[in-house]
This record gives C-alpha cells, sequence and structure tokens, in this order.
C-alpha cells in the first residue's frame, strides 16, 4: 500500500466539532490530495496535543475525538484511502520528543510566533505549562515519525513545519544520517483561506474563540450566524459605497462562490467581481449579498451534514476505521523509530551490534 508514494500527515485537535476554517484550510485540500491517489495520507486525532492546553478537561477531548472523526468521514475522507489514527496511542511520539528536545532550544521555542499568540489568547503567561510550550516539539514528533514530506495546513502552522524541518536537519546532522525527511507546508490555494476568518470578523476562525461556522450546523443555524455577520461597518444605507477588503461577507464568498453559484442564485452578476464593483460604487444592500452567501454555504453544508447524518448511524464502523488505522500506525511509526535509535546509539537490543561490540571488547580485555 505504501511503497514509493510520498507520505502526508495532518491532524486536528480534537477539542470541539469542525468548522469551516478547518474545510478551507486543510481538509478541502487533503480530500483533494487523496483523491490524485499520489500519497499516503495519514489523518491523526491530536488528542495528546489537546492535552496541552485542556490537561484539567480530558473529558471534552474524549468527546471529540468521535465528533472529528464524522466531520473526516463527511467531508469525504475515504477510510479506504486514508489512514485514520489516535496521536495518544502511538508509542513512538512519546520517545520522539525526548530525542529532538536536546536539539531545541529555550529561546528559539520562545520565539515561536504561533505559541507567543497562543499563550496570550489562554492567559498561560504566568502558569506556562511546560507541555503546551513545547508542543512544537511534538509535532515535529508527529511529522517525522510518519516519515511525512507534505503537510497540508493553514497559515498558522507554517512556524511548526519551519520548527520541524530545523530539528531534521540538526539531527541529520549531529548524527550524520539523512533518515529524516524535511517536511513541506502544502498551503490552501486561495490566500483568503490561509488563516480564515472568523464570523466575528476580527481573528482567526478557532474552536477556542467561539466565532464558528461549524460543519454539522444545521441550516437554520447556518442561516442565523451568517445574517448577523459583520461587513462594512460604514456601510449604513443601501446607496452608501462600502468597503469589500477585509469585509467577512466578501471573504466567505471568495472563499466559497463559484461563478455557477452565481448562475443559480444571482443572475444579475457574472461573478464575484461584479458583485464587488456593484457594493463599492454604492446602492447595494448587506442584507443581498449575505442571503447570497447564505444560499452558497447551505448548498456546500448540505450535502456534508447529510453524510454526517448517515455515518452518525453506523458508530461501529467509524470506531473501528479509528482503532485499525491506529492498530497499523503503532507498527509503522514503530520501524522508523528503531531507525531513528539507531542513528543515534541507541539501538542496543534492537540488533546484534551492541552484543558484539560488548563481547568483541570483552575478548580483548581477557586476553
Ligand atoms: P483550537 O482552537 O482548539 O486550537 P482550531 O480551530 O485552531 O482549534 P486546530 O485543531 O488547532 O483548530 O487546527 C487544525 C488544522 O486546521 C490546522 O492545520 C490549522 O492550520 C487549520 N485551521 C484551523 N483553523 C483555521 C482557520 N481559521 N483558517 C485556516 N486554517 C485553519
Ligand atoms: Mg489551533
Amino acid at each position: 500500500m505504501m511503497e514509493n508514494k510520498n507520505i502526508i500527515l495532518t491532524g486536528d485537535r480534537p477539542t470541539g466539532p469542525l468548522h469551516i476554517g478547518h474545510y478551507v484550510g486543510s481538509l478541502r485540500k487533503r480530500v483533494e490530495l487523496q483523491e490524485t491517489g499520489n500519497y499516503q495520507q495519514f489523518v491523526m486525532i491530536a488528542d495528546l496535543q489537546a492535552l496541552t492546553d485542556n490537561y484539567d478537561n480530558p473529558k471534552k477531548i474524549r468527546e471529540n475525538v468521535m465528533e472529528v472523526m464524522l466531520d473526516y468521514l463527511a467531508v469525504g475522507l475515504d477510510p479506504n484511502k486514508t489512514i485514520f489514527l489516535l496521536q495518544s496511542q502511538i508509542p513512538a511520539l512519546y520517545q520522539l520528543p525526548m530525542f529532538y528536545s536536546n536539539l531545541v532550544t529555550m529561546a528559539r521555542l520562545g520565539r515561536n510566533p504561533t505559541i507567543k499568540n497562543e499563550i496570550k489568547m489562554r492567559k498561560f503567561e504566568n502558569n506556562l505549562p511546560v507541555g503546551f510550550m513545547t508542543y512544537p516539539i511534538s509535532q515535529a514528533a508527529d511529522i517525522t515519525a510518519f516519515g511525512a514530506k507534505y503537510v497540508p495546513v493553514g497559515v498558522d502552522q507554517l512556524p511548526m513545519i519551519e520548527q520541524t524541518r530545523e530539528i531534521v536537519s540538526t539531527f541529520n546532522r549531529i548524527y550524520k544520517t539523512n533518515i529524516l525527511i524535511e517536511p513541506e507546508a502544502i498551503l490552501p490555494d486561495k490566500e483568503v483561506c490561509y488563516r480564515f476568518i472568523g464570523t466575528d470578523g476580527n481573528t482567526k476562525m478557532s474552536k477556542s474563540l467561539g466565532n464558528c461556522i461549524y460543519l454539522k450546523d444545521s441550516s437554520e443555524t447556518i442561516k442565523k450566524k451568517i445574517m448577523g455577520m459583520y461587513t462594512d461597518p460604514n456601510h449604513l444605507r443601501v446607496e452608501d459605497p462600502g468597503v469589500t477588503e477585509n469585509n467577512p461577507v466578501f471573504i466567505y464568498l471568495e472563499a466559497f462562490a463559484t461563478d455557477e453559484h452565481f448562475k443559480k442564485y444571482l443572475p444579475e452578476y457574472k461573478n464575484l467581481q461584479e458583485l464587488k464593483e456593484h457594493y463599492e460604487r454604492g446602492g447595494l444592500g448587506d442584507v443581498k449579498i449575505k442571503k447570497f452567501l447564505n444560499n452558497v454555504m447551505q448548498e456546500i453544508l448540505e450535502p456534508i451534514r447529510t453524510r454526517r447524518d448517515e455515518f452518525e448511524k453506523n458508530k461501529e464502523y467509524i470506531f473501528e476505521i479509528l482503532e485499525k488505522g491506529t492498530k497499523f500506525s503503532i507498527d509503522y511509526t514503530n520501524c522508523i523509530l528503531n531507525k531513528i535509535k539507531e542513528a543515534i546509539g541507541i539501538d542496543y537490543f534492537l540488533n546484534d551490534d551492541f552484543k558484539e561490540e560488548y563481547v568483541h571488547h570483552y575478548k580483548i580485555k581477557s586476553k
């Protein structure tokens, strides 16, 4: 199944159901890559990483593991092509961070902009758990344990990939090997999806911030969230000229609306460019564009929700997929782990090298 194929690894924290930011930032790309047939993709539920800032609430993580699995299957990740696994059950992922943490300085970790930001968001400044601070090292372990070459992610993950690349090159240099592969991020096609904005229009859509449209939201909930979205705060009357840049409704349309959607729901405009021009000239109301966005989002999310509901009737199947993928991943990563141990020289009982060295040495001494 795996030979001669580049490996892809990605994952999501089981801290809540997945949202449309995940969809445009990574999930859509994973499905696309899966369908090329050119890669072996592993998709990991990152429950260990979720523990680093939810250590006092493991119940929340446990409850969301299957939610995330359902979202995966709903968007079209296919268990016949993609391997799903649960991070906390893979022994190699506990061992590698121990080796890699020797190769990273505290100062380097502290410079990671994503971590800095997340520490602030979680108000961890004065009680920062070591586990949270070092999760980039654990992420390097995840990526390298699978020998992954590609990681489809949103832009917030670039500093993590960069950290992994540094660890890989340091490791290969110090232990004079080339077994670790430097991974590359695969970003979404459209720039508005790099860091998809929340419905509040302020920051990244994130489970932790409550500004999400979830893949599993009901049709009414989606409509309510869209009709309540921010637009241009100075666009008070329909005839006023409006600003489309940084306007969340236009950002969402950029990410989701196709020319076919225009034909179907808003035929007086050919495409987004024409709609934008009208809004900027004045004479186009917010309600009209929100209603259009709602039609587009309903069309995209309805089949995802239907598939999700179908899968939800078959919980045993989902459990089996996750268990099977995890068991496969345990063996698979152990093989790579053993090679890494060999490179470091702590492969004592994995082969006869150590025994021979020791016995040979002993023979010389006793002569
Ligand atoms: P949490 O708030 O618990 O950190 P999250 O919503 O940030 O959750 P993660 O599980 O941390 O989600 O992210 C999983 C993947 O989805 C990552 O590759 C991340 O880059 C991507 N992603 C998450 N949110 C967005 C977003 N708003 N825009 C683009 N990509 C995103
Ligand atoms: Mg996150």
